[in-house]
């Protein structure tokens, strides 16, 4: 059984509808990635797995049980955490304090107390630890890119929602984020990417879907797609 599976999903904002019949699933301990253009509806699909959008049409099922009508806070409570597009830290906030702001919904499924999980993700991204108590306005787009995934993680997921994780932060960083989203699947996390950055997306992943106007066109292993001559011609560029 997967662990998440999108059945025929339909979203929008107000009159328009933007996904359509969106068939996705998640298997336990993959990462999957969306690859699309800008406005594809890439964070739309990601935004209505995690209750942020709710969907039109269709349904959505996590380890077998529909959530297409959960809040955000229940689905993050079953283990759906979302790491936006942008990051949305509070800037004026510690590192500390936005770390532990998401930690909410964890305490039901984590055996792992507070302390606990902080010091992990400390061991994951040591910046962290070295400015704990600095305010998160001073960080560069990549360093604030490391504690929005970190703050994810406080949560004690199950599934890990990164949405344009690479946007706006330093290529040297960029490859880190991407080792580290590799490194989060080995562990054991299921990860589901949306990322304009086609090539890097899919070089970590096991699977990909290719979405365009809203629609799924083409999905496969990640290693076929980046051989497909219409995803090189369209996504990933000369070279
Ligand atoms: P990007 O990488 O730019 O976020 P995307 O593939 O994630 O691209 P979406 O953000 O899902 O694409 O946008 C898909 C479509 O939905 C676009 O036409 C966009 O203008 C529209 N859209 C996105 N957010 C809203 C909103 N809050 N209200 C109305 N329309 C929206």
């Amino acid at each position: 059984m997967p662990l998440l599976e999108l059945r025929n999903v339909s979203a929008g904002y107000a009159r328009e509808n933007v996904l359509r019949d969106v068939d996705l699933v998640l298997a336990k301990g993959e990462i999957v990635t969306l690859v699309g253009a800008n406005g594809a509806g890439k964070s739309t699909l990601v935004r209505s797995v995690s209750g942020l959008l709710h969907a039109r049409q269709g349904e959505i099922l996590f380890d077998g049980k529909p959530i297409t009508k959960l809040s955000p806070a229940d689905r993050l409570t079953l283990g759906i955490a979302h790491v936006p597009e942008g990051r949305q830290i509070f800037l004026g906030m510690t590192v500390a304090e936005n770390l532990r702001l998401g930690g909410y919904g964890a305490a039901n499924r984590s055996k792992e107390n507070e302390a606990a999980r902080l010091d992990r993700v400390c061991d994951l991204f040591p910046i962290l630890r070295e400015r704990f108590d600095h305010t998160a306005g001073n960080f560069s787009g990549g360093q604030q890119q490391l504690l929005a995934i970190a703050r994810g993680l406080m949560s004690a997921p199950r599934v890990l929602i990164l949405d344009e994780p690479s946007l706006g932060v330093a290529p040297l960083l960029v490859a880190e984020i991407f080792q580290m989203i590799e490194r989060l699947r080995d562990e054991g996390l299921t990860i589901l990417l949306a990322e304009q950055n086609a090539r890097q997306a899919l070089a970590i992943a096991d699977r990909g879907y290719v979405v365009e106007n809203g629609r799924v066109t083409l999905s496969g292993r990640a290693k076929d797609l980046l051989e497909s001559p219409e995803i090189v011609e369209k996504y990933l560029g000369a070279g």
